[in-house]
């Protein structure tokens, strides 16, 4: 595989690419959910190498993010599995081969370089040149829940955020966090103490984070050290066109003003097919037709597997996706390298393929 860039391999949640030079590669795989990641294995058996962009900060895509303690009984051989053990099965099942993961970007932009060349670009500005792509983008990308408070998009990044950049950037200022799952209570606990003033706002009573984390949150209001309050948002308060505070309706009927100069809102995130309907694809409704041999799209070169793809008779479950990709990798090959004779080989019994999986004797 060629890889003459020097990227930021941003295996890690939250990193930004550093990237300088476009990354020259054979194969884009757009999605690290269950099918993305077993698109890289049956790649990598084939001898292809492959980029793994997601916009979430870590692989897994609806396993990890909507039912990670849930178990799943329709994976073959594993009469009972995790949804999260399943994905880091995954993850250990595709080590030899390597593959670079570019995680927290979403991928913008896709359009046609050159015959068998593709550009492609993320969020944060890395960009791919590559010889195919694989969508393996589910139901779409997941985006947070938003503020709903009128004019708050234009503080995003800066004075609102849906995510932890940087923690040491709320350190000695006023804040409010939205939100009563995990990651609010888990920040709020973290930053308690840290930040100037610090406010929980949750809309009922009731939390989905762990008991104890909640129990905790409380013992710090009760010493003082923070405030909570029950209700939602309902408008910035701005001064110097700048975010000054934040008005919540109580669910005790008050107004409460409460200072702030950062805002961070933990309402969950919902999946959006997003940029992907801008690539010219042929979509039917919020997915892309596909043949049912290679799995490619209207456009040659790009591939789609996975909930993402339509097919007749088609159904968004796993083993359906790992057969996808199966077929899709033998496609791509074909496609890159149309001079390769094709033989089925077995891992069993292939001495090359073993060499590859890093087991031969
Ligand atoms: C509660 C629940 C239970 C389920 N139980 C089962 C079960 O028992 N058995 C079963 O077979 N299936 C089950 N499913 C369905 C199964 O989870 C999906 O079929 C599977 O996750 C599809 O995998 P995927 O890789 O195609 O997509 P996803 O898992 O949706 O992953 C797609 C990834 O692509 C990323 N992405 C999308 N667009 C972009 C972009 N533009 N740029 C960057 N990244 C992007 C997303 O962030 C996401 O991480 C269940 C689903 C749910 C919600």
């Amino acid at each position: 595989m060629r890889d003459n860039a020097r990227l930021s391999s941003s295996c890690g949640a939250h990193q930004l690419s550093e990237v300088q030079a476009p990354i020259e590669c054979e194969v884009v795989i757009v999605g690290a959910g269950p099918c993305g990641l077993f698109q890289i294995f049956e790649l990598g058996l084939l001898g292809m190498g492959a980029h793994v962009v997601d916009s979430l900060a870590h692989p897994g895509g609806q396993c990890t993010e909507l039912y990670p303690d849930k178990p799943i009984y329709d994976i073959p051989a594993l009469p009972v599995c995790g949804a999260q053990e399943l994905i880091d099965r995954l993850m250990q099942q595709i080590k030899p081969f390597n593959a670079k993961f570019h995680l927290g970007q979403e991928v913008t932009e896709v359009r046609a370089l050159a015959e068998r060349l593709f550009f492609v670009r993320t969020a944060v500005g890395t960009v791919f040149h590559t010889r195919a792509i694989v969508i393996a983008g589910g139901v779409g990308s997941f985006q947070p829940r938003r503020l709903g408070m009128e004019g708050a998009e234009r503080f995003e990044g800066d004075q609102i955020h849906y995510r932890v950049k940087s923690a040491a950037s709320f350190y000695g200022k006023d804040l409010v966090i939205f939100g009563g799952g995990d990651s609010a209570l888990d920040w709020t606990l973290d930053l308690c103490g840290k930040a100037r003033s610090l406010t929980l706002v949750h809309r009922r009573a009731e939390f989905k984070a762990a008991p104890a984390s909640v129990a905790r949150m409380r013992e710090l209001v009760t010493a003082g050290r923070m405030r909570y309050v029950e209700g939602t948002a309902a408008q910035l308060i701005l001064a110097d066109d700048r975010v000054a505070g934040v008005e919540v309706h109580g669910a005790d009927g008050a107004a409460h003003r409460l200072p702030a100069q950062q805002l961070l809102a933990f309402f969950g995130l919902h999946p959006k097919l997003g940029p992907i309907a801008q690539w010219g694809l042929d979509l039917d409704k919020r997915t892309i037709r596909v043949d049912t041999v290679k799995f490619e799209t209207s456009v040659p070169g790009i591939f789609a597997i996975g909930d993402i793809n339509s097919y007749p008779g088609k159904k968004k479950l796993i083993l359906s996706g790992f057969h996808e990709a199966a077929l899709a990798a033998f496609a791509i090959q074909h496609y890159l390298y149309p001079e390769k004779k094709q033989h089925l080989q077995y891992t069993t019994t292939s001495p090359i393929m073993q060499k590859r999986l890093g087991v031969a004797s």
